[in-house]
């Protein structure tokens, strides 16, 4: 059978070729542990990291000592949200964040506050799946300790407005972290000119390796590690550096960053067709997201007259999803599209695309003709 057109690069990418290839090096030659001092393979294998820390910070901002190598982003959202919290000596403790975060945030949020470790809000967003900076600034307490805002939704794309909330959050000093992993290699991130004290991002997002992200910290937040051991990272993320797939994570961010501008511009052109194609000609068709503020690659697509799960399974050509690929497991409603004023039964019967560096015009023509035919059968019915 041949395989399904693949449109969902925001559940995972494939790895780059060049990346591959920037990797082997660090699989073959140099496999030392980065922390053996004492003999050559050590030292190679730590000048390896260290060049990709250095890479980290000249694409994305802050100093390379800043960036703590973590598994992923479900890791660095973790160690940033129970790091900070940890960290407070104060008795009462309250977190804020949103109702369109990853779970990789919401679920560290309720854990601690089930724990009795903080007290959480959780903002709503309009219906475009955006934040109003003023709820976060009506929200603040004398006891808050951090904010959590994820910059790119990996459902809508859309984009919240940091650099609002960062300096609303500065003036009260508090905390902000933000979950950049849909949102690193995709569009220009800096973590100065966002103005956050976290940011978390995975590299399988961006055409590098699975099992591989990063924590940027600014200098001087306390932080708690997770785990304990060997003491790597500062102490903050002890284990034995996968050095591999530090090497691909910073050749696929390179990558991406050498060409973001006229790779977003043809995926906004090729996602915008997508969007007439299925928009225009079908009734009953309605966006979710932002028109704006949003992620060039992705179109969440509400189809209010046919049933969720017969649309996602009339459509076996085409591999998209309805909801994140992290809770596709979970047949309920995407809580992303739930916040934002659908109903259940719009919710589930909505599709995210999401398109990549291989999407092709053809395969956009292509997906929106099995669409068309999928909703014309199931209307028929
Ligand atoms: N945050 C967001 C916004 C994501 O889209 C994902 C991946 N679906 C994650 C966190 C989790 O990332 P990882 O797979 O690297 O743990």
């Amino acid at each position: 059978m041949a395989m399904p057109i693949y449109m969902d690069y925001n559940a995972t990418t494939p790895v780059d070729p060049r990346v591959v290839e920037a990797m082997r090096p660090a699989f073959e030659e140099h496999f030392g542990n980065p922390a053996s001092r004492t003999h050559p393979y050590g030292w190679a294998a730590a000048r390896l990291v260290e060049k990709a820390r250095a890479s980290l910070a000249s694409l994305l901002g802050g100093n390379p000592d800043e960036f703590i190598f973590t598994a992923g982003a479900t890791e660095a959202n973790n160690l940033a949200i129970k790091g900070v919290v940890w960290g407070r000596t104060g008795k009462t403790c309250h977190v804020i964040t949103c109702a369109t975060e990853h779970k990789a945030v919401l679920d560290p949020c309720r854990r601690l506050a089930r724990d009795g470790e903080v007290e959480l809000t959780i903002l709503p967003v309009d219906r475009c799946g955006r934040i109003d900076p003023q709820q976060v600034h009506k929200a603040l307490r004398p006891d808050t300790a951090l904010v959590s805002l994820m910059l790119a939704n990996n459902e809508t794309g859309t984009l919240h407005p940091l650099p609002e909330v960062a300096q609303i959050c500065r003036q009260r000093g508090v905390l902000l972290h933000t979950d950049a992993t849909q949102a690193v290699g995709k569009i220009p991130v800096n973590v100065h000119e966002l103005g956050v004290d976290l940011l978390s991002l995975s590299a399988h997002k961006f055409y590098g390796p699975k099992g591989i992200g990063a924590l940027w910290r600014r200098r001087g937040v306390p932080l708690v590690p997770l785990l304990d051991g060997g003491g790597h990272e500062q102490g903050l993320r002890s284990g034995t550096l996968a050095v591999p797939l530090i090497v691909g994570l910073q050749r696929a961010l390179e990558l991406c960053c050498s060409d973001l501008e006229c790779e977003g511009s043809r995926l906004a052109a090729l996602r915008d067709e997508l969007r007439r194609l299925l928009l225009n000609s079908i009734p009953g068709v309605e966006e979710n997201g932002d028109p704006q503020h949003r992620l060039p690659n992705t179109l969440n697509l509400t189809f209010r007259d046919v049933e969720g799960n017969a649309l996602l399974a009339s459509l076996p050509a085409l591999a998209i999803s309805s909801g994140s690929a992290c809770t596709s497991a979970d047949p309920a409603p995407s809580h992303v599209l739930l916040a934002m004023g659908r109903t259940s039964r719009e919710a589930q019967a909505s599709l995210r695309f999401s398109l990549g560096r291989p999407t092709t015009a053809a395969e956009v023509e292509k997906a929106a003709e099995l669409v068309r035919a999928a909703l014309a059968r199931l209307h028929r019915r």
